[in-house]
């Protein structure tokens, strides 16, 4: 059999295109993924944290509210809706975050888990995509008109630490799973500058009262950073900004794009207070503070062992600690099977040595138009801008390519999602509503 579509990978920016593909389409759909069974970053599923984004920006909510998939369906389903309602917040846990994916995932049927991709490739009829099945460890193969790279992140470690990965020293991804073992060390540091890094700092300082160990925070950042979510700023993730990002050219992009890194890459203030809440009151009642921040400072390199080599950047001071564990929460980079390279890079279009031309639509440009169109919803910064992999926009990205597979308007594209003007280009007045 042919598929029209398969997805390759599960997080959910393809769980949200399974989900709408299989209530608004015909289409035949498949969606493969290595893990046994739905789960979204389980190593970072702690306690008292919340999604980033409103629970609005569920699977389906933004492209079709009366779904059966959305969050609030998800809640009356399962009895939860009163007690949500008592809640009254938007940014919902992580936990029921994840709770909600996995219930869609158990109503979906094109799912298939247990499969690794292990190679796709452009023939004359369409797609060939082999896999591995991991329960039988045997191979199989499918056919698809379109496919769809759903294979998000994995850690971005620099490669002089990588080589120490090891026991104590692993990437924050993993942080759930070694958190009992952490607890009998008697130093534990965690690197990184982001919400992943003041998350595992805040969830070591919970479980420290207990404990004798000390915990280190060693970041670059010479203060801080908050992240930014003012409402002129949201507008950044919005359709219209990131339509208005990918027309510019490759340069005009690269530029803008570290402008809008804070955008995306700060603290949530919540966390930040809860830190320092959490430092001030041990400061009062114990003789020492068993945590520190340590600001400005890189890890250069790690010795053998666990000494870690590092560098004050202003000072420009270098010097060494001892510590017994690594918790390397140094950023996500997106992860691009070998084989895309090996079977794709010749045949599609590149705007620089690293990132590959994609079209509105998200579909690669091919340098030899094809019927048969290849998706990526990982890798996306360079062309559509640092909100187009946001959650906030996922079921939008999701519209235009369903849109673009069955050749139909099946969801309409809101126009006017921005109260600010972003191109001179295309400039509309904002017409009284009432
Ligand atoms: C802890 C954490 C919290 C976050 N919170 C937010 C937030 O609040 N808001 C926000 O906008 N973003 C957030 N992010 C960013 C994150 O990128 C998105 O949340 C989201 O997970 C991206 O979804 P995805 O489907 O693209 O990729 P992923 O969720 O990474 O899923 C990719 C899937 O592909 C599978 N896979 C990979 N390779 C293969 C293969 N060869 N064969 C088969 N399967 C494969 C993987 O097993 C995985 O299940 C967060 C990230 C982290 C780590």
């Amino acid at each position: 059999m042919k598929y029209d579509v398969i997805g390759i990978g599960l997080g959910p920016a393809n769980l949200g295109l399974a989900a709408l593909l299989q209530e608004s389409t015909d289409k035949k759909t498949l969606f493969l993924e290595m893990k046994d069974t739905f789960s979204w970053h389980p190593g970072l599923l702690l306690e008292d944290t919340t999604l980033q984004v409103p629970f609005m920006a569920d699977l389906v909510t933004m492209a079709n509210p009366k779904s059966e998939y959305s969050f609030l369906n998800y809640l009356k389903e399962t009895g939860k809706l009163f007690l949500f309602f008592s809640y009254n917040e938007f940014q919902i846990p992580r936990i029921e975050y994840n709770a909600y994916l996995s219930w869609v995932s158990s109503q979906l049927k094109n799912i298939r888990f247990n499969s690794y991709v292990k190679n796709v490739e452009l023939q004359e009829e369409g797609y060939v995509v082999t896999i591995v099945d991991l329960v039988t460890n045997t191979e199989k193969t499918f056919y698809s008109e379109h496919v769809v790279l759903g294979t998000g992140q994995r850690p971005n470690t620099p490669v002089t630490l990588q080589e120490h990965w090891k026991n104590q020293i692993f990437p924050a991804l993993q942080y759930a799973f070694k958190r009992d073992d952490l607890m009998e060390l008697n130093h534990i540091s965690v690197v990184g500058s982001g919400q992943s890094a003041a998350e595992i700092f805040l969830d070591l300082l919970n479980h420290q009262k207990n404990h004798e160990f000390t915990v280190e925070w060693i970041t670059r950042s010479p203060a801080l950073r908050e992240l930014e979510t003012t409402k002129f700023r949201l507008e950044m993730f919005t359709p219209e900004y990131v339509q208005y990002f990918e027309k510019l050219p490759y340069e005009k992009r690269q530029k803008g794009l570290s402008y809008f890194y804070q955008l995306r890459n700060g603290i949530n203030p919540v966390t930040l207070d809860e830190i320092y809440r959490k430092l001030y009151h041990r400061s009062l009642v114990e003789n020492e503070v068993k945590a520190s921040i340590r600001l400005h400072t890189e890890l250069m390199s790690i010795d053998d062992g666990y000494s870690l080599n590092l560098k004050h950047l202003e000072e420009e001071h270098t010097y060494s600690i001892d510590t017994d564990a690594v918790v390397l929460a140094t950023g996500l980079e997106p992860n691009i099977p070998d084989w895309f390279y090996h079977n794709f890079e010749h045949l599609i279009e590149w705007e620089s040595s690293q990132h590959f031309k994609i079209n509105k639509n998200y579909s690669l440009s091919f340098k030899k138009p094809t019927a048969y169109n290849f998706f990526v919803l990982t890798d996306l910064d360079h062309s559509h801008g640092t909100a187009s992999t946001n959650l906030k926009l996922s079921v939008f990205r999701n519209q235009l390519i369903i849109n673009a597979i069955t050749n139909e308007e099946i969801f309409k594209i809101e126009k006017n999602t921005s109260l600010q003007t972003f191109s001179s280009l295309n400039y509309r007045s904002l017409e009284p509503t009432l």
